[in-house]
């Protein structure tokens, strides 16, 4: 027996026993909403565990009870997206949204601090500068080009130093794909740390994971994903993860059962389906958006290929940091078409086999304009501090064929020279 096989070689069993399951190859979908136990002392003692009541004995099994608290498709689920990120424990839950938010509210509290890296996700702005400041938490940003020097200020102008509690970030930032030092904002939260308040570091993997950037191994102490992008990959389920210790995962996982905001088995069972063939789309993907990259660089009316594979010549400080934390360049390109908003529009209208769309991540290839959809809520100033222009296009590559690909954008770029 081979001590050690690779995720990918064990996303179609790992964690599942088909003898639990009349031999059945695939992990049925435990569409149930209760489970029943065997003896009412049974019951009692899944009940002890559940609710913290009396520790878990050594080999005792946490018993299924009822699918708020655990379902074997979650479970298994769980087990699987660990092991990519070597993470101790997962919760999954049904959006990236209650993922994240779920974080946020258990390890933050009235009169905390919280520093967040800008831009991050629509959803997560809003929840952070409209929920929590509800709640009495202090928020504060820093952009991702600001120095160790610089972020040390922030926390320390914003008045509430002693009590920073949090730091949030993303890595890379949507759309531009600048990256973020894990290990400095590790040094940084450190710093900030005391005995009573430690200071946690939550990474939104969404646009490099699970398989080419591996947070907690940079200092991160949480993992968080959309799994609606590349571990859903079909463009068909909305699901969020949350991965980390132990005994973080329980706090979490606590909290989600009083909120309530777990995934359902049939999102369970989706996503152990996508599982199976993640390493094979993410990598086709990555492959597909080199070329188009390419392509997109060469062409006389694209002013800016934004695309980590051009780091190493286009900016040396960001390409150390690329080469320390991520493991491959992603399937993400932002770029600046000449002109402004009319030739953007006009472009994404010729479109034959890209589709326009929002989201990212998925089997097929989607594209949008972030100055008026994805981030049409920021306010201007800040859109230009953070580089998204009107002429700026995000392209999700997906696993066409990169010919088709590359011929689809060509011919949408022909035209809009002529029309101009
Ligand atoms: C989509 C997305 C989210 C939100 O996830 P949902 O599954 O839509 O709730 C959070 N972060 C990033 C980076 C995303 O792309």
């Amino acid at each position: 027996m081979k001590s050690q096989f690779s995720p990918e070689s064990l996303m179609m069993s790992h964690g599942y026993d088909p003898k639990l399951s009349e031999g059945a190859i695939k992990c049925p979908i435990f569409q149930t909403s209760t489970f029943v136990f065997n003896s009412a002392e049974e019951g009692k003692a899944f009940f002890e565990v559940a609710y913290g009541l009396r520790e878990q004995e050594k080999d005792e099994k946490l018993g299924l009870i009822y699918s708020r608290l655990n379902n074997p498709d979650l479970e298994i689920l769980e087990n699987r997206l660990c092991l990519w990120d070597e993470a101790e424990d997962c919760a999954v839950f049904e959006s990236g949204m209650s993922a994240i938010s779920t974080c946020l509210m258990e390890f933050l509290k009235p009169g905390d601090l919280l520093l967040y890296s800008s831009p991050v996700y629509g959803g997560t702005d809003h929840f952070i500068n409209h929920i929590l400041t509800k709640f009495g938490i202090h928020v504060v940003g820093f952009y991702p080009d600001s120095t160790k020097e610089e972020i040390e200020s922030i926390i320390i102008d914003s008045g509430h130093s002693d009590r920073l509690a949090m730091i949030y970030i993303e890595t890379p930032a949507n759309p531009t794909n600048s990256l973020i030092d894990m290990q400095m904002c590790r040094q940084i939260a450190d710093q900030f740390a005391k005995e009573e308040q430690p200071v946690y570091l939550a990474v939104d993997n969404t646009y490099m994971g699970p398989l080419w950037q591996h947070p907690l191994k940079h200092g991160a102490d949480f993992v968080l994903y959309s799994a609606t992008k590349y571990i859903g990959g079909h463009s068909d389920v909305i699901a969020g993860a949350c991965l980390g210790s132990k005994e973080n995962m329980t706090r979490i996982k606590g909290l989600r059962t009083f909120l309530g905001n777990m995934a359902g088995p049939w999102t369970g069972w989706l996503l152990m389906r996508s599982l199976e063939t993640l390493k094979a789309r993410m990598e086709l993907q990555a492959l597909n958006a080199a070329k188009v990259a390419e392509f997109l660089r060469s062409h006389p009316s694209i002013n800016k290929v934004y695309y980590m594979g051009f780091l190493k010549e286009d900016n040396p400080a960001q390409y150390e940091i690329f080469e320390r934390q991520c493991n491959a360049a992603g399937a993400m390109i932002s770029f600046e078409i000449e002109g402004g908003e009319a030739e953007a529009f006009q472009f994404i209208n010729q479109l034959k086999l890209v589709k326009l769309a929002v989201s990212l991540g998925s089997t097929e290839s989607l594209i949008q304009h972030p100055a008026t959809m994805t981030h049409a809520g920021v306010d201007p100033g800040e859109k230009q501090r953070i580089g998204i222009k009107e002429n700026l296009i995000r392209l999700s590559v997906g696993v066409e064929n990169p010919d088709d690909l590359i011929w689809d954008l060509k011919q949408a770029l022909t035209l809009e020279l002529d029309l101009a």
